[in-house]
C-alpha cells in the first residue's frame, strides 16, 4: 500500500510561548518541525510527504527537502484540505494525517496505524483514560465524570485516500480532528495503541518533557572500517573521490578508493549491516571498475531508511606516498557532498607508518575510518 504523509504546519499556536510559533522552535537541538519531519521521512513505509505551511511561513519552504509543500488556509480543515488536494494528481493508497507539533511519532506508532488501515477505512491512535475524571468550577470539584469508553486521541490519523478525499471534500467545515471528519462521513475508525510519548506540544513545559523524552530514547552507534589495497601500475590513485597524480595506481575490483571502502564499511558497522563484500559482491562483474561512490551513498541510504543520520566520520590513509595534505580539504568535500553531510562533519587525515610494514615499504595504501550515527 503506498502510503503518503500530510504534516499539517499551518497553526500559529504561540502558546507554548515565545514569539514565533511553536514548530519552528528548537527542540534539542533542531526545530520540532525537523523532528516530526524526519520521523516521517525516516519510515520504510512512508512514501510522499506533503507539509502545509501558513501563507506567513513560505519562506520555510526552502529549509526542507524532499517534500511537498502546500499552503494552508485559515483553519485546520482548510490546511488538511490543501494536504489532501496536493496529492490528488496522483493519488496514494493510504493518507497519514500529522500534526507537526508532535515530534516524538515513533516507528512502531506509524506501523500501527498503516497495519490497521489494511482492514479498515480509517485508523487512529489513542489512549484510554486511566485517570479519574471531575468537572470543577472555582476551583472546586463540582461532579464526577464515567471515564470508562474515553479515550485521548492522537496523530497520525490514517485513512484510504480516495474515500478519504471524498469525505473531506463534502465536509461542510471546521472538524474536532479528521477522525471526526471520516465519521461523518461513515467511515470505520479503528483504535490503535496511542503511546504516552507521542506528546503534543502545547504548552511551555512540553519543551522540557519532549527533549527528556528524546534523551532516553536517541540511540547513538559508532562503526569502524579497515581496508587496504595494494600499488600496481598506472600513474593515479582515487582516494575519497579525489583523483591523486601519482607514479603507481591501486589496483582493485572496482576504483580500489581504499579511504571511501574503510568509511563506507565503517557506515556499514554501526549499523551491523556486515561489509561492501557483502552488498557489492566482487564476483559481480557490474562493479568491474565502479566508481566507489555508489558503495558510499548505499551505505548512507542505508542507514536513512533505518532512521539514522552520520552525525561525523574520520578517515584516516595510511601511505609514505603520494602526499595526502594538499588534497585532503578536496577529500573531505568529496565525502561531504556524497553523503549530504556539512564539511565539518568529515575528517580526511593521513600518517606514513614510518617506513615500517608493506605501507612503509610503498607495497600500498591502508586506511581506517570511523563513522558516528544517531537516529534520534
Ligand atoms: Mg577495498
Amino acid at each position: 500500500m503506498e502510503i503518503a504523509a500530510i504534516i499539517v504546519a499551518a497553526g500559529r499556536g504561540t502558546r507554548a510561548g515565545g514569539d514565533v510559533p511553536k514548530q519552528w522552535r528548537a527542540l534539542a537541538g533542531r526545530r520540532v518541525a525537523d523532528w516530526t519531519l524526519a520521523a516521517f521521512a525516516g519510515h520504510p513505509r512512508v512514501g510522499r510527504i506533503v507539509v502545509v505551511l501558513h501563507p506567513d511561513d513560505m519562506g520555510q519552504a526552502d529549509t526542507f527537502t524532499d517534500v511537498i509543500v502546500a499552503t494552508g488556509g485559515a483553519t485546520r480543515h482548510a490546511s488538511v484540505a490543501a494536504g489532501l488536494e496536493a496529492l490528488a494528481g496522483d493519488p496514494p493508497d493510504g493518507v497519514l494525517i500529522h500534526d507537526i507539533a508532535r515530534p516524538l511519532a515513533t516507528p512502531d506508532l506509524i506501523d500501527r496505524v498503516i497495519d490497521a488501515l489494511d482492514h479498515a477505512g480509517g485508523a487512529a491512535p489513542a489512549l484510554a483514560v486511566t485517570d479519574a475524571l471531575w468537572t470543577g468550577a472555582d476551583d472546586r470539584v463540582t461532579g464526577t465524570r464515567d471515564r470508562d469508553g474515553l479515550y485521548r486521541a492522537q496523530t497520525p490519523q490514517g485513512f484510504r485516500y480516495a474515500a478519504y478525499l471524498d469525505a473531506h471534500r463534502a465536509h461542510p467545515g471546521d472538524a474536532a480532528d479528521d477522525v471526526a471528519v471520516a465519521r461523518s462521513a461513515g467511515l470505520d475508525v479503528t483504535i490503535v495503541a496511542g503511546d504516552e510519548r507521542n506528546l503534543k506540544i502545547t504548552g511551555p513545559d512540553d519543551f522540557a518533557r519532549a527533549e527528556e523524552l528524546m534523551g532516553g530514547r536517541v540511540d547513538i552507534r559508532t562503526g569502524t572500517g579497515f581496508d587496504v589495497h595494494a600499488f600496481t601500475t598506472g600513474d593515479a590513485v582515487t582516494l575519497c573521490g579525489v583523483t591523486v597524480p601519482h607514479e603507481r595506481a591501486l589496483k582493485g575490483h572496482s576504483d580500489a578508493d581504499v579511504g571511501m571502502h574503510a568509511l563506507t564499511d565503517a557506515i556499514y558497522g554501526a549499523l551491523a549491516e556486515g561489509d561492501i563484500g557483502q552488498h557489492f559482491p566482487p564476483s559481480d562483474d557490474e562493479w568491474k571498475g565502479a566508481a566507489s561512490e555508489i558503495f558510499l551513498r548505499h551505505a548512507v541510504d542505508l542507514a536513512t531508511s533505518k532512521g539514522y543520520r552520520v552525525s561525523n566520520c574520520d578517515v584516516t590513509l595510511i601511505c609514505e606516498m603520494p602526499k595526502i595534505g594538499p588534497h585532503a580539504g578536496a577529500m573531505r568535500a568529496e565525502l561531504a557532498r556524497i553523503m549530504g553531510l556539512e564539511a565539518d562533519r568529515v575528517s580526511v587525515k593521513a600518517t606514513t607508518s614510518e617506513r615500517l610494514g608493506f605501507t612503509g615499504r610503498g607495497e600500498g595504501i591502508a586506511a581506517q575510518a570511523v563513522a558516528t550515527l544517531v537516529r534520534p
